[in-house]
């Protein structure tokens, strides 16, 4: 299928849906994953259990979200994003299904209702204790250039950030609505994603299964290749830049 293909049926679809990875803000100066120079070929996650029992790993973790954090509040939306936005604007978008934590998608204008995080949102502190919301800049300013981990001012609970660590359960409700939307896609477009991460890469097959048409967008192939319909190996940028002109007037 080519471009013009994929573009006349998103002309024509109403419930589309987005499933979006890291490498969709790597355009906006954030560091994905797994290409060369990624996170995970630098430094290793610190998982869940580690964070529960070791005050070393926790440390570890909040000096590398003061850093994060820092950065997600620099950059700015895209072009992917903001055509994402598009889609709901000429009410096409079901959902949009996140792996990212950055807020980059809510910044670009999709509505909050659109849009389910799986890994949870950098924008957000809790307590793993219970369940108090903090606000995540004043608790990263109570953290000097050493410090102990943060608790809870209301039950002494480990403060954890409220993205979802590797090893941690995955946020229910989440779950729930990105399985209603992937069941529910006429069209479901992975944008750079390596869908290497579970249970976030089985929502494409879902899609797939309940009768989606399915379309990639990313840099390399990913393991779902040939279930794909349309694919488009490329950047990201440049895939919207040549795809939104034929919707123009969709
Ligand atoms: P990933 O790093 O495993 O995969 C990203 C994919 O995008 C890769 O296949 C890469 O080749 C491709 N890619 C990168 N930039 C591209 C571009 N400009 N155009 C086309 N393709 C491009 O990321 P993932 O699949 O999202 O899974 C890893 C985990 O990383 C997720 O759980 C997510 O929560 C987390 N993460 C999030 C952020 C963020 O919020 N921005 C950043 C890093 C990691």
């Amino acid at each position: 299928m080519t471009l013009d293909d994929f573009a006349s049926i998103l002309r024509r679809a109403t419930d589309v849906v987005f499933f979006t990875g890291a490498g969709i803000s790597t355009e906006s100066g954030i560091p994905d994953f797994r290409s060369p120079g990624g996170k995970w070929t630098r430094m290793k996650p610190v998982y869940f259990d580690e964070f529960i029992s070791s005050e070393e790993a926790r440390v570890r973790a909040w000096q590398r979200k003061k850093e994060s954090h820092l950065l997600y509040k620099e950059v700015k939306p895209n072009v992917g994003h903001t055509s994402i936005s598009n889609f709901e604007k000429r009410g096409k978008l079901l959902g949009l299904i996140t792996q990212n934590i950055d807020g980059l998608h809510s910044r670009g204008g999709v509505s909050d209702g659109k849009i389910v995080e799986l890994h949870g949102s950098d924008r957000t502190v809790v307590c793993l204790g219970c369940g108090k919301d903090f606000d995540p800049e004043e608790v990263l300013e109570s953290l000097g250039e050493t410090f102990t981990s943060p608790r809870c001012d209301a039950c002494d609970g480990l403060l954890k950030s409220g993205t979802i660590s590797f090893g941690q359960p995955m946020p229910q409700a989440a779950m729930q609505q990105a399985q209603v939307w992937s069941e529910a896609a006429e069209i479901f477009v992975v944008v750079g994603s390596s869908l290497v991460v579970q249970p976030a890469a089985s929502f494409p097959v879902i899609a797939k299964q309940a009768g989606a048409l399915l379309a990639v967008v990313n840099r390399e192939a990913t393991p779902i290749e040939s279930l794909a319909d349309y694919s488009y190996e490329g950047e990201i940028g440049e895939f919207f830049r040549k795809l939104n002109p034929l919707l123009a007037d969709a």
